[in-house]
């Protein structure tokens, strides 16, 4: 799921996005929509707040996690506890410019309960975010078997 969302974000931005996959590829029981759909808003994200390169890391840490790191300019602080309600924006003045209605990441939220996902955010401003999204649940995870998709 991981590498078809990020050829996907490839092929249609003049952007790339590195992939990078740690250990042993893994298999996670999920619904793939949903899970592809807070992809996109988060690697959206990072497209918009950000000029360089962002890095894309999946793995096992105790439990399976993805992480999306992006280069850009970060969040305040302040406004890192606010960012996941519904139409906040950090600085309207820089937001302008990428549009956008504060919806993103209160979606994001949602779909990560409806996932049963943790969504972890770190920021600092001027250097870049993280956000880290973790199968922190009762999931069935398992190796990737050829032929299947991960
Ligand atoms: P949209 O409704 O189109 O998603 P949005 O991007 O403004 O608009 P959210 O995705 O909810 O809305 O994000 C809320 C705010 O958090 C943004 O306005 C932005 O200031 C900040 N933000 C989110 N992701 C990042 C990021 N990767 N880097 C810096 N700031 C971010």
């Amino acid at each position: 799921v991981l590498s078809q969302v990020v050829t996907a974000m490839n092929a249609s931005y003049d952007r790339q996005f590195h992939l990078q996959l740690s250990g042993q590829p893994l298999i996670v029981e999920t619904d793939v929509q949903q899970l592809k759909q807070l992809l996109y808003i988060l690697l959206d994200n990072a497209r918009k707040y950000s000029e360089d390169r962002i890095d894309l890391e999946a793995g096992t840490d105790g439990a399976v996690y993805i992480k999306i790191r992006d280069y850009g300019v970060g969040i305040p602080k302040d406004a890192l506890p606010h960012v996941f309600e519904r139409f906040y924006r950090v600085d309207k003045a820089r937001s302008r410019e990428t549009g956008g209605f504060g919806l993103g990441l209160s979606l994001a939220r949602e779909l990560a309960d409806s996932l049963r996902l943790r969504l972890e955010i770190d920021s600092i401003e001027r250097l870049g975010t993280t956000v880290t999204i973790v199968f922190s649940g009762d999931f069935n995870v398992g190796e990737l078997q050829s032929g299947q998709e991960g």
